[in-house]
């Protein structure tokens, strides 16, 4: 499918997923998870070619790269930065955990939580990762229903009624979208500016040090962003000092050296021993 056929599949996604939207929110219609990043820009451009009505909404997590906030501050104004209730480090203390990539608590507590009882537009990709190639255009939150749009229309009156509380309907009108679109879309079809992280190196915005970036994103943050690291070690070293990290950890540096290191703890120690990083002489 040529790009033009997939932005004609995803506004008509759009304009048929309207009406649910506003039957949960008559007043804002669609609330839109905005991240600064690339397919958020895409998902944005494309809900407005649709005409459709929306509310972009950008949930802060407090290790958001500040080039990304000006970013979005100054191209989306309309976007609402939403600060957080407590800092990633200050919650790391609260749940006596770091957030990693098998426990990615934070992005449960400070992106999905927002959009409850509305209609939620995401802007993920299959191509992105083997997790999200098994994802639908159309879901409810709490795994009540996955699938595309002629399915949901089946069993829509029950669904709706079943979209309570904390639940949300999520709907990606860019699922089926490649990187190569996404590009070609927001250069060559609304012709917008991106933020400039990408032209310096970054393939993915998100958060800094975020669990789920590769071992060399994570060096490039750490030069980039030094006070992150830094913030990180002093959590760590709280909750080695309040005996919640009882690993065998020498310091919290270690703790930290390991916690971006994408490794098991117990393989990333038997590394540091025999390599003889580890002094067992203390
Ligand atoms: S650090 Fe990564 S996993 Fe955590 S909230 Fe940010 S993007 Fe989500």
């Amino acid at each position: 499918m040529n790009l033009q056929s997939k932005i004609d599949y995803s506004i008509t996604l759009l304009r048929k997923s309207e009406r649910m939207a506003l039957e949960l929110d008559p007043e804002n219609g669609f609330y839109l998870a905005f991240s600064g990043g690339k397919d958020s820009q895409a998902l944005y451009h494309i809900a407005k070619l649709a005409g459709v009505k929306f509310k972009a909404h950008m949930n802060l997590t407090s290790i958001d790269p500040p080039e990304v906030i000006r970013f979005v501050k100054r191209n989306y104004p309309d976007v609402e930065l939403i600060k957080p209730k407590m800092s990633i480090y200050y919650m790391a203390l609260k749940k006596h955990l770091l957030p990693t990539r098998t426990i990615r608590w934070c992005c449960a507590e400070f992106k999905e939580t927002s959009g409850a009882g509305k209609v939620t537009l995401i802007g993920i990709r299959k191509q992105e990762s083997t997790r999200r190639s098994k994802r639908e255009e159309i879901e409810i939150s709490s795994h009540k229903f996955s699938g595309n749009f002629d399915q949901w229309s089946e069993h829509k009156e029950q669904m709706v009624t079943c979209v309570k509380g904390k639940d949300k309907i999520l709907v990606s009108p860019i699922i089926n979208w490649t990187e190569r679109d996404v590009w070609e879309f927001l250069n060559k079809v609304v012709k917008v500016p991106h933020c400039k992280l990408y032209d310096e190196g970054y393939k993915r915005i998100g958060c800094i040090l975020c669990p789920m970036s590769n071992y060399r994103q994570k060096i490039r943050d750490m030069q980039r962003f030094p006070h992150v690291k830094r913030k990180w070690i002093q959590t760590i070293q709280k909750l080695i000092d309040a005996g919640y990290l009882n690993r065998n950890f020498t310091n919290a540096e270690f703790g930290f050296n390991w916690w971006i290191s994408d490794k098991s703890f117990d393989q990333y120690y038997a590394e540091e021993v025999l390599q003889g990083k580890i002094d067992f002489s203390e």
